[in-house]
């Protein structure tokens, strides 16, 4: 399971700040990706793989910059391991398809679950919402 690709695949694949971030665990600036302010339904997919990821539904305001959830689709959707870097000690947030960085999941989100998973704006690729018939 899971997308496999050499080091100059992705680069390929993905543009210059998506790799960055996706495979050099970067960080876009604040208040400059696609969604932090994006308030329209869908679905939002790994920029890498195409895993849907994050949606609409569990979309709130942070204030952060970032476009940031509460949870996503399915938990084995994303995984998470400790990350050290930077003088803090925080969630990181990766893709289980294909292991792409995402952003970190902070303990301070609204309820229902009351995690704050703070996404990079480029490691996602979202589809709108089809109109209802
Ligand atoms: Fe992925």
């Amino acid at each position: 399971m899971g997308m496999q690709k050499t080091d100059d695949e992705w680069r390929q694949a993905l543009t210059p700040e998506q790799y960055h971030v996706l495979r050099e665990a970067g960080t876009e600036p604040p208040f400059t990706g696609a969604y932090w302010d994006d308030h329209g339904a869908g679905v939002y997919r790994c920029a890498g793989c195409g895993a849907e990821l994050f949606s609409s539904d569990d979309k709130f305001d942070s204030g952060t910059g970032w476009p940031s959830f509460t949870r996503p689709v399915e938990d084995e959707r994303v995984g998470a391991r400790e990350d050290v870097s930077h003088g803090m000690r925080r969630i990181e947030v990766v893709c289980t398809g294909c292991g792409g960085h995402l952003g970190h999941v902070f303990p301070d989100g609204p309820q229902p679950t009351g995690l704050r998973y703070c996404i990079n704006s480029c490691s996602l690729e979202k589809a709108a919402a089809e109109a209802e018939a």
